[in-house]
């Protein structure tokens, strides 16, 4: 049974994982081992071996990216369809039950999904209705309460306040951000789970329905699970159904996102005899990625302790190198990414990741001033643009009058006369009568509440609202939202935008056409039993999408993420950059040792996405987030064992003074085009030298000439007078 080609692949540990006959199986392993591959194995095995319908299996993976290829994997494996199994994230397969259940769930069959940025702005609705002062009680942290409330299961009603002022009036707050969705039919991200794991206790029959359907349960990355997640899938397993998880502690990484490495530990405990496997073999990077992924983890205490080895080479050193400043960090990263591309090696092979989304910026730049084109994965996405979400909010409207967010976003977008003072009177009307924003401006326009300026194009909007849903209806979905971006006015409204942003979001607004013709032919890419090409179904699928991809060029691109979103990829040259002192680990994990640890495991992640080439930078001075610090090398760099790093600097000669005509001098004390120096040239006149590299005839120095910006020349004919 067990000669497949399915385990041939496999070594030992790997098949007994894949083969393995327990109804609860551990795969408790570092980074690299193949625990992804081992699931997909798996789920392959279950359906070839043990005769598994696809339909009866669920398994869960953390972005939709990663659904997408677990799902490709294994119809390759079987080279069959795989369509009606349920692979996706906890909150994709959450919301196809509520979908599927709206009514056992008491929402309304249209039922809106909030993102973040609509979450807060409902939020901050609320709050003015509570008269409460945004200085002092920061919207943010109140969307934060409610939705790690919500992650762990918890309703206004089963949180404590202690009598505290400050826990009381985030309760009602909470509770009456509840309600504002209640009434517009609204689900948040947090709000699918909890309301679909409430939806199985409160439906005992619907349970058992899928805990007789599902004959396997699989979850990668289980050590990021937070608690409501956990409740969810002990829920769904009961006794009868059996489940495999895997994960590494070491990786668990959105702690504060109420993630909880316990459930590795308690697993066991609450979901009965559990076996487990290990996988100590790391199949994807050299010795010495590894041995500095080894070095630093050991720093954390209180680990479940897995040693990884590899059988491959010891490879190349890892590379370090110390930017005087942000700008030099990233025409470095450009410049080896270049070398890299003349080896021979593609775009999509090379990977740079950082710590926060604001350091994407500075390296993006310097990627378009090198002509290298990139893709921002996880960053900037699509669907959550300015000017799609406008564009999406009229679809949304169309859809669902009741959708509040929506209303909010474009009642006045383009602008339409409607001040604030107006806005401000329909919301009253809502608030008090506990209605509909759209109910409530037509209370308001019947009752000409309005100056005669502004209910006049309220009611015009309205008008054209209700007329573009009549006129819509039979259409086709990319005709449908052609049509309605067409009457919107956003179009010329961008347009008119100052600067090429305005026609960058003209462009954008173009291609969420072209996203509705793709998903016309293509639909959410899942299983038939979605509903088809309809305008609700592109919504959805547009506001879990937001979640974790952009518009997929087809182009070979280098890619850009955070840490986090790189977590279970490779590629075999990554750039780890930014990796200083305040910056990673951050700020704000310098006092708090569980906040250090889990900055930590994020270092390990990063430096084990390399398989065979990793660079780590960083800058000695870096303005980030509108200010400039000083910022020392990171401890995170000190924990690598000496053996496996090579400083780049010394041995590439970059920003390091040199001289003019070649004769070339490790660090030259008096060497005459020194970092920081002022210089003159005869056409540019005055400006600082920001860099030097290169040796012999071809050294180049960097000025940042006060009139004329910031120039290379070739040192040996700059003709630079030093100042
Ligand atoms: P992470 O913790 O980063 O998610 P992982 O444990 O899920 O890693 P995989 O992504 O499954 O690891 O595997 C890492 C790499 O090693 C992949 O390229 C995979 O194809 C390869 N690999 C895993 N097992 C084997 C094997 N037995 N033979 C050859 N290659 C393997
Ligand atoms: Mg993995």
């Amino acid at each position: 049974m067990q000669n497949s080609s399915l385990v041939q692949s496999l070594n030992s540990a790997q098949a007994q994982a894949v083969t393995s006959e327990a109804d609860r199986l551990l795969v408790l392993a570092g980074a690299g081992s193949g625990k992804t591959r081992v699931l997909v194995h798996r789920i392959a095995w279950l359906i070839q071996e043990q005769h598994l319908s696809p339909h009866s299996i669920l398994a869960v993976t953390f972005t939709n990216k990663a659904a997408a290829e677990m799902r490709h994997r294994i119809e390759r494996l079987l080279r069959a369809p795989s369509g009606s199994m349920w692979v996706g994230t906890f909150h994709g397969l959450a919301h196809r039950l509520l979908r599927m259940h709206w009514e056992e769930a008491r929402l309304p069959q249209n039922f809106q999904i909030l993102d973040s940025e609509d979450q807060l702005r409902l939020v901050k609705r609320v709050m003015r209705q509570l008269e409460l002062d945004e200085s002092r009680w920061p919207p943010k942290q109140a969307q934060a309460f409610i939705n790690s409330n919500k992650d762990e299961g918890l309703r206004p009603d089963h949180i404590d306040d202690y009598g505290d002022l400050y826990q009381k009036t985030l309760v009602t707050v909470y509770r009456q951000y509840q309600e504002a969705c209640e009434r517009g039919g609204m689900v948040d991200f947090a709000e699918l789970l909890l309301r679909s794991h409430e939806l199985w206790l409160q439906q005992p029959q619907l349970l058992a329905h899928y805990q007789r359907r599902f004959r396997h349960i699989l979850v990668d990355e289980f050590q990021d699970t937070n608690r409501i997640q956990y409740a969810w899938l002990q829920m769904l397993a009961g006794n009868t159904v059996p489940i495999t998880i895997v994960g590494d502690d070491d990786q668990s990484i959105y702690g504060w996102r109420g993630a909880r490495i316990e459930n590795i530990r308690s697993f066991g405990d609450d979901f009965g005899r559990t076996e487990v496997v290990r996988l100590e073999q790391n199949y994807r990077s050299t010795a010495t990625i590894l041995n500095a992924a080894n070095g630093v983890i050991a720093n954390n205490r209180d680990r479940l302790g897995k040693q990884l080895w590899t059988s491959g080479d010891d490879g190349e050193p890892i590379f370090l190198y110390a930017g005087f400043n942000e700008v030099d960090e990233a025409r470095f990263v450009a410049e080896r990414i270049q070398q890299g591309l003349q080896q021979g090696m593609r775009r999509s092979d090379m990977a740079i990741l950082y710590r926060s989304n604001a350091q994407s910026r500075v390296l993006e730049e310097a990627m378009l001033r090198a002509g290298i084109p990139y893709r921002i994965y996880g960053g900037h996405r699509f669907f959550e643009r300015l000017e799609i979400k406008n564009a999406l909010a009229y679809l949304r409207l169309i859809q669902h009058r009741d959708d509040d967010a929506a209303f909010e976003r474009v009642v006045n977008t383009p602008p339409r006369g409607l001040g604030e003072k107006s806005l401000e009177r329909i919301r009253l009307t809502a608030r008090e009568l506990k209605i509909p924003l759209w109910q409530a401006s037509l209370m308001v326009l019947q009752h000409r509440e309005l100056s005669t300026k502004a209910g006049k194009s309220l009611a015009e909007f309205m008008a054209m609202v209700e007329q573009l849903d009549q006129e819509v209806r039979g259409l086709g979905l990319s005709e449908q939202a052609e049509r309605v971006i067409e009457a919107s006015g956003l179009i010329p409204y961008h347009q008119n935008e100052k600067g090429d942003r305005g026609e960058a979001r003209v462009e954008n607004i173009k291609e969420l056409i072209s996203a509705t013709r793709e998903f016309e032919i293509n639909g959410a890419g899942n299983s038939g039993e979605e509903t088809g090409a309809s305008l609700a179904a592109f919504l959805d699928h547009a506001a879990l999408e937001a979640g974790d991809t952009q518009a997929e060029a087809d182009e070979d691109c280098v890619q850009m993420m955070t840490l986090h979103s790189a977590k279970g990829l490779e590629f075999p040259v990554v750039f780890m950059t930014g990796v200083e002192e305040g910056l990673f680990p951050s700020m704000q994990s310098a006092e708090d040792l569980g906040r250090m640890e889990e900055e930590r495991r994020l270092a390990y992640v990063g430096i084990t996405r390399a398989m065979k080439k990793l660079f780590i930078t960083h800058a000695e001075s870096r303005r980030i987030y509108g200010s400039e610090a000083l910022h020392a090398p990171s401890r995170f760099i000190r924990e690598i064992p000496p053996h496996c790093l090579q400083e780049v600097r010394a041995a590439a000669k970059i920003t390091r003074p040199i001289a003019p005509s070649g004769g070339y001098r490790v660090q030259e004390p008096d060497a005459p085009y020194r970092l920081g120096r002022s210089v003159r040239h005869p056409k540019f006149g005055d400006g600082v030298i920001m860099g030097c590299e290169g040796l012999g005839p071809n050294a180049r120095v960097r000025v940042n000439f006060a009139g004329a910006g910031e120039k290379w020349l070739v040192a040996q004919y700059a003709r630079l007078e030093l100042l």
